[in-house]
């Protein structure tokens, strides 16, 4: 049993679509908010590598982009698959199946939130360095690696592949207090503001002639 059972907040915001200048389609999509078991489900590893899953790599980059997110993790779009994508100290990317190598040492405890888990963050322990070993959406070989910040995203997005939130890995009173706040029905209301905060960041920046897809 979570610690999450009761409660339940899902964004209803829909997925947006575009025509690029390009004239390629552009989908930002919406974000799953913790309370959805997506979230709480270990993800699947990837076996098709098509057009069905470079689609989705370039939406979640697009949706990464506009919330202005360090990184993105395929099941925060509703699609329990080992995918994540990145942008973080002057990298970005995706990768696919990753697996982790970590020091043995932490890095400082710094401040962590997830555009899953909206107005909360927290330092959180994490170790200071990560390699992360998988492959890219044509299936060739790839590398992230790096300490830090970045080692810290690699450990997050990883994280969700698993099912794992960041306020898992809090301890003491500081875990205690994130879980309160998350069982306050207060908290529902702050989550329901900041989907509504999005949807209007969306809104301004599809601008007019945008066109709204369906639930993603
Ligand atoms: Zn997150």
């Amino acid at each position: 049993m979570s610690e999450f059972d009761g409660v339940f907040i899902h964004s209803t915001l829909p997925g947006l679509s575009r025509r690029k200048g390009d004239g390629n389609l552009m989908t930002v999509l919406s974000i799953r908010i913790v309370g959805d078991p997506i979230l709480r489900t270990r993800a699947d590893e990837v076996t098709d590598f098509g057009p069905v899953l470079r689609k989705l790599v370039a939406d979640m980059d697009e949706t990464m982009e506009n919330v202005e997110g360090a990184g993105l993790a395929a099941p925060q779009v509703g699609v329990s698959l080992r995918v994540f994508t990145y942008q973080i100290a002057g990298q970005r990317g995706h990768i696919i199946n990753p697996v982790l190598e970590m020091s043995e040492d932490d890095q400082e405890d710094v401040s962590e939130g997830c555009l899953s888990i909206p107005g909360m963050a927290y330092p959180v322990k994490r170790r200071r360095w990560t390699r992360a070993t998988g492959v890219d959406v044509d299936n060739n070989p790839v590398v992230v690696e790096g300490e830090d910040f970045l080692a810290r995203c690699i450990q997050h997005e990883t994280d969700h592949l698993d099912g794992i939130l960041f306020i898992d890995r809090l301890t003491g009173e500081l875990k205690k207090e994130a879980f309160r706040k998350l069982r306050n029905a207060n908290y529902n209301s702050v989550a329901a503001s900041t989907i509504n905060e999005r949807a209007a960041a969306l809104g301004s920046s599809f601008g007019a002639g945008a066109s709204f897809g369906g639930q993603r």
